[in-house]
C-alpha cells in the first residue's frame, strides 16, 4: 500500500480510525465487538464502581483492611473486575497524607472501578507537571493542600494500577453506604480532589 499522507502529521483520533479500518481489513478485528467494548466502559463501567468501594470501605472496617491489604481481591468481592484491573492498589489518604495518581509513560488507569481516564489525565502536560510540581498542579484543579500535608504521586503502569481511598468526610457519622457512595467523585478517586 502506497500513500502520500505523513502518518506523523495526522491526528491521534485519524490515526486510530486508520489503524481501526485496517485492522478490520485484514479480519484481524470485527467493528461490532470493539464498539460494544467501549461502550461498556464508557457507559456501563464508571467511577460508580469505585465510588461503591470507597463507600463500603468508610463503613466496613474488616473490609477497608482487606482492601488496604489486597485491593485487586477486595474489588472482586463486590464484582468489580476485568482487563486494567489485573493489580489494583489501595493508597489510603490520611489527615497527614495526600495521594495523586498518574501514569507519565502513558494513560495506564483502573478500568474496573473507574471506568475509561478523563481527557486531562491523558494530557502530557499533566502527566509531566504532577510528578515536578504536584502542588501547584493540584491548586489549579481546585485542590489547595495546606503545607503539612504529604503529598506523594504515584506513577501507574501496565502492572499496577492505582485507586484512592479518600478521607470519609466530616458529619457523615449517621450516612448509609448509598448516601455515602453519591458523595464519592472520580477525582477524588485520582487524588486530584479531597
Ligand atoms: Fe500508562
Amino acid at each position: 500500500m502506497t500513500s502520500s499522507i505523513n502518518p506523523d502529521r495526522l491526528s491521534p483520533a485519524l490515526r486510530t480510525e486508520a489503524l481501526e479500518q485496517l485492522l478490520t481489513e485484514r479480519g484481524l478485528v470485527d467493528p461490532a465487538v470493539m464498539d460494544k467494548f467501549i461502550s461498556t466502559y464508557e457507559n456501563d463501567v464508571g467511577p460508580l464502581n469505585g465510588a461503591k468501594v470507597v463507600a463500603k470501605a468508610w463503613t466496613d472496617p474488616e473490609y477497608r483492611a482487606r482492601l488496604l491489604a489486597e485491593g485487586t481481591g477486595a474489588i472482586k468481592e463486590l464484582g468489580f473486575a476485568g482487563p486494567q484491573g489485573e493489580h489494583i492498589v489501595v493508597l489510603e489518604n490520611t489527615a497527614a497524607l495526600h495521594n495523586v495518581v498518574t501514569c507519565t509513560l502513558c494513560s495506564c488507569y483502573p478500568w474496573p472501578v473507574l471506568g475509561l481516564p478523563p481527557s486531562w489525565y491523558k494530557d502530557p502536560v499533566y502527566r509531566a507537571r504532577i510528578v515536578r510540581e504536584p502542588r501547584t498542579v493540584l491548586a489549579e484543579m481546585g485542590l489547595e493542600l495546606v503545607a503539612d500535608v504529604e503529598v506523594k504521586v504515584w506513577d501507574s503502569s501496565s502492572e499496577v494500577r492505582y485507586l484512592v481511598l479518600p478521607l470519609r468526610p466530616a458529619g457523615t457519622e449517621g450516612a448509609s453506604e448509598e448516601e455515602l457512595t453519591a458523595l464519592v467523585t472520580r477525582d477524588m478517586m485520582v487524588g486530584v480532589a479531597r
